[in-house]
């Protein structure tokens, strides 16, 4: 379980809190394009603001690489985040040095500042000590509420908690409760569904989630690279060819609980209007290419669903962002939508997937973390957690 304290655990009245949000949303023509993230903050933000706080919030936007770069300014989200908030939210075009601590002197409590891009300091990624304590010096407690970054060991989401008592807020929380849950007792039959572009990156979560899970589905171009490992002609399919020996090797450990693609659709070209067709798994026509799993497929996938307790899903089983070979990942998408079970979404485009079919409300938790969600189901520590304070610890912030 969660063993951390949090913003409830602390006092909080009359102080200035600094809260490292993850407001790396999505921009499209210089405003907010998907405010999920925004709205998953609210819970830490309204209490603070409740219980009389000064709060003082960091994050940052994009990969602007170091440099100031206003298209990555967090002064974009200032008006949907006031929206959200139903109160003003003062902007200051900095995130250290004197106009930053001119506006924090400014700041009543109940009020909230934003400050600007952290990343637009090398010094971020770089984890500087000295830039970590610039930023400490802003507040009296360290609230980290940014699970997508909290596998990160940088400025802002580690540096700054050796600085400043450090608690965590309800995002986090109730992101590392539901997976932690998850994975420490997992309710049965737990069936998990892999799928998605880079299986290099999701090696150690296949690895670990087939100790845990009774059943692992495999979509997507993972399943490519599995299918390809047990010796079938993928043709033009994406295919990990560094990964074929490290796949083979899980295949064998795995047995029948591992349940792959028996059809697929396959399409000539890469594209969205491109000729398409279904075919069996050791069918792939030369010069075409697996783009999503066959209906077949999607028949076994959702009888293996039926009856789990808990379903664990990362990446999308098909090419969903074209319409055409969107099929595979709508229909699983609905069939653990349907269920009854308790169901977890996490990696950044299967939650998008999720959202575009307008399913995210039928999941029990859809995480707002990429990386994050991953390292964690692989059982990595995440560093911008392990510097919270303990739960049991007498250090009373
Ligand atoms: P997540 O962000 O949920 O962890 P990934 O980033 O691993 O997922 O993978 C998502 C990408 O995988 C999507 O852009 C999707 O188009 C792609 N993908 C899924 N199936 C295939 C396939 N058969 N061929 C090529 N790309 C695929
Ligand atoms: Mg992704």
């Amino acid at each position: 379980m969660f063993n951390k304290k949090t913003i409830r655990d602390v006092d909080l009245k009359g102080h200035r809190v600094l809260v490292r949000v993850d407001f790396n949303v999505p921009l499209d023509e210089g405003a907010v394009a998907d405010d999920t993230r925004l709205r998953a903050s609210l819970p830490t933000l309204n209490y603070l603001i409740t219980e009389g706080a000064a709060v003082i919030l960091c994050s940052h936007l994009g990969r602007p690489k170091g440099k100031v770069i206003p298209e990555l300014s967090l002064r974009l989200v200032v008006k949907r985040l006031s929206e959200l908030l139903g109160q003003p939210v003062a902007f200051v075009a900095d995130c250290i040095g004197t106009e930053v601590q001119a506006a924090v002197e400014r700041l009543q409590l109940g009020e909230v500042l934003l400050l600007e891009n952290t990343r637009f300091y090398p010094q971020e990624r770089a984890n500087d000590p000295n830039f970590a304590a610039d930023l400490a010096s802003l507040a009296d407690l360290f609230v980290n509420d940014a699970f997508g970054s909290a596998h990160r060991a940088h400025a802002s989401t580690e540096g700054v908690a050796h600085h400043l008592p450090a608690v965590a807020g309800f995002l986090m929380e109730k992101e590392l409760n539901y997976l932690g849950a998850a994975l420490e007792d997992p309710e049965r039959p737990f069936i998990a569904i892999l799928g998605g572009a880079k299986i290099s990156d999701k090696i150690g979560v296949v690895e670990r989630l087939l100790d845990l899970a009774d059943r692992l589905l495999i979509g997507g171009a993972m399943a490519n690279t599995f299918l390809a490992a047990s010796g079938l002609d993928m043709a033009e399919s994406l295919v990990e060819e560094e990964s074929l020996d490290i796949a083979h090797g899980l295949i064998e450990r795995a047995g029948d609980r591992l349940l792959m693609p028996t059809d697929l659709v396959v399409a000539d070209s890469f594209a969205a209007d491109a000729e398409k067709k279904i075919v069996a798994v050791n069918a792939v026509p030369t010069g075409w290419r697996a783009m999503d799993i066959g209906p077949e497929t999607i028949t076994n996938f959702k009888r293996a669903l039926q009856g789990a307790r808990l379903v664990v899903w990362n990446g999308p089983m098909g090419v969903f962002e074209f319409e055409p070979f969107a099929a595979g990942t709508t229909a699983l998408a609905e069939a653990v939508a349907a269920s009854k079970c308790k169901s977890i979404v996490g990696g950044g485009d299967s939650a998008a997937a999720v959202r575009k079919v307008g399913l995210a409300d039928q999941i029990s938790h859809v995480s707002t973390g990429g990386g994050a969600c991953l390292e964690f189901l692989e059982g990595k520590s995440l560093p911008g957690v392990a510097v919270l304070i303990d739960r049991d610890s007498p250090s009373s912030a």
